[in-house]
């Protein structure tokens, strides 16, 4: 119960927490931020579970279906052409190989196959060929996702009409510091093309990436931007940056992983009906670390050895970590 309050004054704050709101003011979500990290992590489960199963955990698996010589330059990126980082640029991948990967995930137990281009923007040819394999995975049985960066209305609608459920996009940091990030697109463009992707009915995938040297304001200025959203994004994928050698952002000190946790309680808390997603970084986070974003109210991951071109912990062992921690898959 908090303090000063009845239990039944209690309940009715509760149950106003777990109600989406847009109006978050960067005060109220620094607040969150500060408050002490048991009290923060109650106040995320209290919101989770009013939402959600609190053992139910949403599986998704990625696939890189065309991998980096990519123009951008987002300098945590190994599939930008600009670093030197090793990935060898591929092209888009044969729709067989696609479904077959797809089925390989099916079996493994994900709900959700998302595909991922690394390209800028693609071409309306590009487009109809990923429109085959939304089709394709969505026949068998998977939902679908797409992440293949900025498009136009009509490439946004193409997608709806072959079935695509969820477009991945994310605004990645805050708007201040994202162009210490990224120069080659603005955040602007970035919102322009979430706004066409929900104009076209499919439900948005945005979250951001922490650990890249952004301050605390920053970490909250991303979560009240993404809060800010109309509707809130469907799914919220909150990675730690994986440091790739090679890339603008290999050095940076790690990000303590108790403040990651506190991202991932406040991402819960202004989002309450979102699925929060543990994304990139899983591979060095520890068990307890993992166990502490559920209790904080992640509830989906990605499953499968690779994160388009990063590590991930291999699906043997999630499944181990799953059933130690008695959660279970959410059905699609
Ligand atoms: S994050 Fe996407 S857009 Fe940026 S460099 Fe990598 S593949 Fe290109």
């Amino acid at each position: 119960m908090v303090k000063g309050m009845s239990i039944s004054e209690t309940r009715l704050a509760d149950t106003a927490a777990a109600l989406p709101r847009h109006d978050w003011t960067r005060a109220e979500v620094r607040a969150l931020f500060d408050l002490p990290f048991a009290e923060l992590v109650f106040r995320a489960q209290s919101v989770h579970r009013a939402n959600f199963d609190s053992a139910a955990v949403q599986i998704s698996t990625l696939l890189s279906i065309k991998t980096g010589g990519c123009p951008e330059d987002c300098a945590y990126c190994p599939q930008s052409a600009r670093y030197d980082t090793g990935v060898r640029a591929q092209k888009l991948m044969p729709l067989h190989a696609v479904l077959r990967e797809a089925r390989a995930a099916r079996e493994a137990g994900a709900s959700r196959f998302c595909m991922g281009a690394a390209w800028r923007s693609p071409k309306d040819r590009e487009v109809e060929d990923v429109c085959a394999m939304v089709e394709g995975v969505k026949a068998l049985g998977l939902e679908t996702c797409a992440t293949l960066g900025m498009l136009t209305a009509a490439q946004a609608r193409r997608l709806k009409a072959a079935g695509l459920d969820y477009y991945n996009h994310n605004l990645d940091s805050a708007p201040e510091f994202y162009g210490n990030i990224i120069t080659t697109r603005t955040y602007a463009d970035r919102l322009e093309t979430l706004e066409r992707v929900r104009a076209a009915g499919i439900a948005v995938c945005c979250g951001g990436i922490v650990g890249m040297g952004e301050t605390r304001e920053d970490r909250v200025g991303m979560i009240a931007t993404l809060a800010g959203l109309r509707p809130h994004p469907e799914s919220v994928p909150i990675n730690m940056l994986v440091r790739v050698a090679g890339t603008p952002l290999a050095g940076e000190p790690p990000l303590e992983a108790l403040e990651f946790v506190r991202t991932i309680a406040v991402a819960r808390i202004a989002m309450p009906r979102s699925m929060v997603r543990l994304s990139a970084g899983r591979e060095d986070m520890s068990e307890e670390t993992q166990a502490l974003c559920f209790l904080a109210g992640a509830n989906s991951i990605f499953y499968g050895p690779k994160l388009l071109t990063t590590p991930n912990p291999g699906r043997d062992r999630d499944r181990e970590l799953m059933d130690r921690l008695g959660m279970t898959p959410m059905e699609p």
